[in-house]
């Protein structure tokens, strides 16, 4: 038996978290069941569409490492398939033209706001032998949905859900201008596409019911269906597009890594025992959808910071820099080749003090740029001793034929007690002097990433 699924964005803003975690859903469970897993953009609501959103959506998802398979499928291209199923349906007697004007649908909206009910539309032209078609009014084309009885769908997240028939209206399947709506282009696109497991929002579990409908008048077999629950921000409210963290990009920018964005939204709404971090291949194999909560997820930017550093501070060094290097070709400044080698090296201890990538790199400025600006407030912290500390430091500094950490440590040892002092008085000023500011790197690091010549040349300014 095939094992189909998809993710269908539309492409009418930029790719939300909801949406991603919906795309990761299907894509674990397409992959998990040696199935496929199809994106289907949605593009059919043609002023609204932007072919700015659908390649950004479609390169958040290759950056996270989505991978869906066969081309994208471009759901305008088959309006005329929609169309078709539309006259077939009005053929076999489950969909009419709707000839109300746009006043008379206002009218009916306006009385059922004053009566405090939600407006259903009335029917009124379900069975129309006796209206006569008024002029110049483009027609819509209805569903007919069951009046009666009760419709049931067995959702593999929600469980059992059942609904009364009635309160489901008859949706508009074709408009004015004959274009399809999502409800018809969803429907005819899951079927043509044989997709066996429709993973979505629980906003859209009102819709499963009505394309459940269409469904069962063509005829045709209806997928599974997994509603999984949205998810909240941080204050517990309904996430809007507005909230920052809502887009993809807002965690791009700020250096999260790919890896630990899709393991943090792995466990956002799911869980495996009290397991935390999953490699691609693991959150593969667990994933089910017995493990998805049937409540709203909760943001939790620490949460997120806390699986970047793990990440950050346990992957391979050499992806790590690659990571940094895609990240900073996107959002900052190229870095200079000649760079590149001792950055690398460089990871090893700036990793340490980092959550994210722009975290390394700030405090690889030092590296990065031949010249440093040291910090108007730091600078004041080199006091005449500090000064005397430097010199001393440059002369013995120049006297070391291997630099290491054991050789330096005496040197460090030997201003201490020369000048009667701490650490924190020897290592500051050269700190402050190397990178240009009192935060940064170990003072050994530091010292053993730049070259001697730098090193010096920085440390003599303060003569
Ligand atoms: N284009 C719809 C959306 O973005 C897709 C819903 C579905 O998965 O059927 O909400």
């Amino acid at each position: 038996m095939s094992f189909n699924c998809r993710f269908a964005p539309s492409p009418t803003g930029p790719l939300h978290i909801g949406g991603v975690r919906t795309a990761l859903f299907n894509w674990l469970l397409a992959r998990k069941n040696k199935g496929k897993y199809f994106l289907r953009i949605e593009d059919t609501d043609k002023e609204r569409s932007k072919d700015e959103f659908k390649k950004q959506i479609i390169s958040s998802l290759s950056w996270l490492g989505i991978e869906h398979d066969g081309e994208e499928y471009i759901q305008s291209k088959n309006i005329s398939k929609h169309v078709s199923i539309a006259e077939e349906l009005i053929k076999k007697g489950f969909a009419y033209e709707c000839y109300c004007s746009e006043e008379e649908i206002h009218e009916q909206k306006e009385k059922c706001k004053k009566q405090g009910i939600p407006y259903v539309y009335n029917r009124k032209w379900r069975e129309a032998k006796d209206l006569e078609i008024p002029k110049g009014v483009k027609p819509v084309i209805r569903f007919k949905s069951k009046i009666s009885g009760n419709t049931i769908i067995k959702d593999l997240v929600q469980g059992e859900r059942n609904i009364s028939n009635s309160t489901i209206e008859d949706f508009v399947i074709l408009r004015k201008d004959k274009s399809p709506t999502y409800q018809l282009s969803a429907t005819v696109d899951d079927h043509e596409m044989n997709i066996t497991h429709v993973i979505r929002g629980d906003d859209h579990m009102i819709n499963s019911f009505k394309q459940k409908q269409i469904y069962d008048a063509m005829g045709w077999n209806v997928p599974n269906f997994a509603h999984i629950p949205l998810i909240h921000s941080e204050q517990g409210k309904k996430l809007s597009k507005r909230d920052n963290a809502s887009k993809i990009d807002d965690y791009i920018k700020i250096g999260i890594i790919s890896d630990a964005f899709r393991n943090y939204l792995l466990r956002l709404g799911w869980a495996h025992k009290d397991k935390e971090i999953f490699t691609k291949q693991e959150s593969i194999d667990l994933f089910d959808l017995n493990g998805v909560g049937k409540s709203p997820s909760k943001l939790d930017m620490s949460r997120i910071y806390s699986i970047n550093e793990t990440y950050i501070k346990t992957i391979d060094e050499k992806d790590l820099f690659n990571f940094f290097k895609e990240y900073v070709s996107k959002y900052k400044k190229p870095i200079d080749k000649s760079k590149e080698a001792v950055l690398l090296k460089s990871m090893s201890f700036l990793k340490n003090k980092a959550k994210t990538l722009e975290d390394i790199w700030n405090n690889a400025q030092y590296i990065i740029n031949d010249k440093i600006e040291i910090d108007s407030a730091d600078k004041k912290l080199i006091n005449d001793l500090s000064k005397k500390i430097i010199q001393d430091f440059i002369k013995e500094y120049e006297k070391l034929e291997t630099l290491s950490k054991e050789t330096l440590e005496p040197v460090i040892k030997s201003l201490i007690n020369k000048h009667k002092t701490n650490f924190k008085a020897v290592g500051q000023p050269l700190r402050i002097a190397l990178v240009g500011s009192k935060f940064g790197p170990a003072l050994y690091d530091i010292i053993l990433s730049l070259d001697k010549p730098k090193v010096v040349n920085r440390l003599s300014i303060f003569k």
